[in-house]
């Protein structure tokens, strides 16, 4: 088999790459994905935030240019068998800080203010004026981002497939077991099938199995596994309408349905591959850890009826946590990634998948300037990650 571009994994990140190489003219592209109910993926497991809350320009810039895409995304992304309706809920961000944090935040916000984010610094009266179920106990500062907001990322991974299925995109229900390279170049992918696809290009973004990818070529990524629970509950007492509301533990939570989902992500554990969240350390964890740290946020949580606890996987770049995009493998010029997003890869979904179809087709970035992002960073141990909240 042939194709010019060959995609390994399927997730969001594959399927924007895919769907932006289509828009430009891309002949012939191939998205290697084993899964497609995308059981054990990190995009329907993630939590659906899209915040311009952040530290870096960059991760600012890509947010911007995904908010704007998810806003227009069943106008653009609808296909005669998709509506794709994201269920994208503007409602808001809300950072807390304690007294530790107020200088990140400030900075932050600061940083925020110049690229043109409509957010806003609250002290602690305005915080309970305007959130009055929220705790203020522990907070000194936060900052509210009232246009961010969150998507149904199942819906969006499936919008982003189906339309670059639309413009021609084959999907092979396959997984890459081993990669041929020339001295100079990757040449094929050895599939689980027996069968062998040949390509001009190969993009690996298979998440947090993408250094799995990279060994193929001898490349190391510092991108590894990395356990992520998520809860859903319901709370029997009145809460006014709420953002998506972060501290600085971690733990977030938002409106779903009639309920609340959210969690904290659990760094004290080892990097790897948990999905039995019954058993051993998640067994007790929300008990334990978060549902203090929720009532903390919301004092109201303390009476809550916890409902379903699920397990999703971050690729958590161990390096700084942020992305890492462009060539990694030594040698092997075109072989591209995009990996290790841990909790923001849906948010940047559409700026990531824009930007690689840039790198393909002419070998530059033409719209936001991703270079600090790339791999060089990791061989000059130069972290660039977030400050503050992540
Ligand atoms: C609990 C949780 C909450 C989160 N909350 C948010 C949030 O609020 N906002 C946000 O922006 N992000 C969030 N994230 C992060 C986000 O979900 C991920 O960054 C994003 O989904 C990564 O997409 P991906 O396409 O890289 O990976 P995936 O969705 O995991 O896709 C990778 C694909 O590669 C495939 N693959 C693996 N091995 C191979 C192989 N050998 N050959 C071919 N294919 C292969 C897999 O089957 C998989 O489908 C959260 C994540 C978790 C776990």
């Amino acid at each position: 088999m042939k194709s010019d571009i060959a995609i390994i994994g399927g997730g969001i990140i594959g399927c924007a790459a895919a769907y932006f190489l289509a828009t430009k003219g891309a002949d012939s592209v191939t998205v290697i994905e084993p899964d497609a109910t995308y059981a054990k993926a990190s995009t329907p497991a993630g939590a659906g935030g899209v915040r311009r809350l952040m530290s870096r320009p960059e991760n600012i810039r890509m947010s911007q240019f995904s908010l704007d895409f998810f806003a227009d995304f069943a106008e653009t992304m609808a296909t005669d068998d998709n509506p794709a309706d994201i269920a994208f809920r503007r409602q808001g961000y809300l950072f807390l800080t304690n007294a530790d944090g107020v200088d990140a935040l400030t900075l932050n916000f600061e940083t925020q203010a110049a690229e043109g984010v409509p957010a806003e610094l609250l002290d602690v009266d305005a915080l309970r004026a305007r959130f009055p179920s929220i705790g203020t106990d522990n907070v000194a500062m936060a900052c509210h981002s009232p246009e961010d907001g969150w998507i149904d990322p199942h819906a969006a991974l499936m919008g982003f497939r189906k339309k670059a299925q639309n413009l021609g995109v084959e999907f092979l229900k396959d997984k890459v077991i081993s990669l041929d390279v020339s001295p100079t170049a990757v040449t094929g992918a050895g599939l689980e099938s027996g069968q062998r696809l040949e390509a001009e290009c190969f993009i690996n973004v298979a998440g947090a199995w993408v250094s799995e990818i990279a060994a193929m070529t001898g490349a190391k990524l510092p991108v590894v596994p990395m356990c992520r629970v998520q809860h859903f509950w319901h709370c029997a007492h009145d809460i006014e309408p709420l953002p998506l509301v972060k501290d600085d533990s971690g733990a977030f939570f938002r409106p779903e349905g009639d309920g609340f989902a959210g969690g904290r992500p659990s760094w004290e554990i080892e990097p790897g591959f948990n999905w039995d969240v019954d058993r051993g350390y998640f067994a007790t964890y929300f008990e334990d850890t978060v549902w203090e740290l929720l009532a903390n946020m919301v004092p109201k949580f303390e009476t809550i009826k916890l409902e379903r606890t699920w397990a999703g996987h971050y690729a958590q770049n161990m390096l700084d946590g942020n992305m890492i995009i462009g060539r990694y493998s030594d040698g092997h010029e075109n072989l591209l990634t995009a990996c290790g997003f841990s909790g923001h890869g849906i948010m940047h979904a559409p700026a990531v998948g824009r930007a690689l179809s840039e790198l393909v087709l002419h070998g530059r970035y033409e719209t936001i300037d991703l270079t600090q992002m790339e791999f060089d960073r990791v061989l000059r141990n130069e972290p660039y990650a977030e400050i503050g909240i992540k």
